[in-house]
């Protein structure tokens, strides 16, 4: 090999972003590989238009080094302002329209090169790695990025004991498939609203129930939106600290008329910071106790979604429940679920047409049926981070191997870097991880 070459394995958002970056820096040639599409991933791949970005477009550029590239693609596309919340499969356009264009910028430089396949081994030689596809072929790389996305959502026991199937809402074909009656979706955050917002429009369903352990949904975004906020909220490295501070500080905003989102905002910045000055346990604490408050906060919808899904809580037509199912049988066409109401020992049943799992991403890779991730796990190439969340890796995204030792260029970007940053999942985040990954190659 004369020159660098990076391979980016998974061509959802963060492997788009990271080979662009990579090959707009004329570093290294990049083949992007890709087993389901290249740019649209699990978030932008859907077709309906109820579903927005919770993000508005004037944070959304897939680029780090030009802010208002999506707000620019967006205006000259449709004539909207930066302001708006744009559909996600509009998002998917733009980020296809970014590979191209990365690619058409590539040419003179080695190449942005788009591969249809499945990883499913990567092993290290000296001084590269070799990437195996199942179709037998083998590609050799001096550094790999793995974008492997959001693994599948996990089946609680409850159902797959019960061979009750549970509905996948990013699979049209099954979500079409739903027959008449109440439908019952698991999890109450923004794909629970996604969901339902899709359901309620069509006439044979009827109530749908929503039911998380707390029963906690997504709060909106300011309207309209404030201008970002110019002092960072920083917070000492110790999580009981760090929850006294920040409700100090909401408190002293409320009295000076701030909206608490403002306190959320100004502390992203430094989220991932405070997230790896935490010891383990409190790491673990965090996700045991605060999680949900910090996903409800953080994650928060945009206002048309939001009020869209108040109307169906106050029409009756979406009902939210805090507990948690405790058993479910198949009844003739239909489901069985029995559920217990947090705080509660009554069971109340419900008979619903089907059950749609909007849990999300199960980020325990130990349980990924993904056969890459096996390979590495087994052959001690990575290890998962102590929190069970994602790979772990060293503040520069590298990979740990199985000893806790960096291993050359193999860096990791998106959902499955959790563990290591916490903040991993939004675009303004993997967008800064791309472009700092590809100055380190
Ligand atoms: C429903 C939803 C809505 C969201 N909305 C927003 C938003 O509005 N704003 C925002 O900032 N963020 C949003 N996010 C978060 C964020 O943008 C996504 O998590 C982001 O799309 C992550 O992209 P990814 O490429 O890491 O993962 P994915 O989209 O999961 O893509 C990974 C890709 O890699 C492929 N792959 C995996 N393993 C292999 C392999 N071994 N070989 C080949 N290919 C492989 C997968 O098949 C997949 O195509 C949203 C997320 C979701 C799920």
């Amino acid at each position: 090999m004369t020159r660098k070459h990076v391979v980016v394995v998974g061509a959802g958002f963060s492997g788009v972003a990271a080979a662009t970056a990579i090959a707009r820096s004329k570093r290294a040639r990049v083949t992007l590989i890709g087993r389901d599409g290249f740019g649209r991933g699990l978030a932008y791949g859907t077709k309906d238009p109820s579903h927005l970005l919770n993000v508005r477009a004037s944070n959304m550029s897939a680029r780090a080094d030009k802010a208002d590239d999506f707000a620019l693609w967006l205006h000259s596309k449709t004539g909207k302002d930066p302001g708006v919340f744009a559909t996600r499969s509009r998002y998917g356009d733009y980020v296809q329209s970014t590979l191209k264009q990365a690619q058409r910028a590539a040419m003179l430089s080695g190449g942005l090169k788009c591969l249809e396949g499945d990883a499913v081994s990567c092993r290290a030689g000296s001084g590269w790695w070799n990437i195996e596809l199942a179709s037998g072929r083998g590609i050799e790389a001096n550094g790999v990025v793995l974008a492997l996305g959001n693994p599948p959502v996990s089946i609680p026991v409850v159902f797959s004991d019960a061979s009750v199937p549970l509905v996948d809402p990013w699979d049209a074909k099954a979500m079409q498939r739903i027959g008449k009656g109440d439908v019952l979706l698991l999890g109450a955050g923004l794909t629970m609203i996604d969901v339902a917002l899709s359901l309620a429009a069509r006439p044979r369903i009827q109530t749908i129930y929503a039911l998380s352990r707390r029963g906690q949904t997504p709060r909106v975004h300011l309207d309209p939106p404030s201008p970002p906020p110019s002092t960072p909220l920083e917070l000492p490295p110790n999580l009981s600290d760090a929850l006294h501070l920040f409700r100090r500080e909401v408190r002293a905003m409320s009295e000076r008329g701030e909206p608490w989102q403002l306190a959320v905002d100004r502390m992203r910045g430094a989220t991932p910071a405070l997230w790896g000055g935490l010891s383990v346990e409190q790491q673990r604490r965090f996700l045991r106790h605060l999680r949900v408050w910090w996903d409800v906060h953080r994650h928060r919808a945009a206002p048309e979604i939001f009020s869209r899904a108040q109307d169906l809580q106050n029409s009756g037509k979406l009902r939210v429940l805090a507990g948690e199912v405790v058993s479910a049988q198949k009844v003739g066409r239909h489901y069985e679920v029995f559920h217990r109401q947090r705080g509660g020992r009554a069971r109340h049943r419900l008979e619903v047409a089907a059950v749609v799992n909007c849990t999300g991403a199960n980020l325990d890779l130990t349980r990924s049926p993904d056969p890459l991730v096996q390979q590495m796990l087994a052959e001690g190439l990575a290890r998962t981070h102590a929190t069970g969340l994602g790979f772990d890796l060293d503040e520069n995204a590298r990979v740990l191997d199985a000893r806790g030792q960096t291993q050359g260029s193999l860096y990791a970007i998106g959902p499955i870097t959790a563990g290591a940053f916490w903040e991993s999942t939004a675009v303004p985040e993997i967008r800064a991880r791309a472009a700092a990954i590809s100055a380190l190659i």
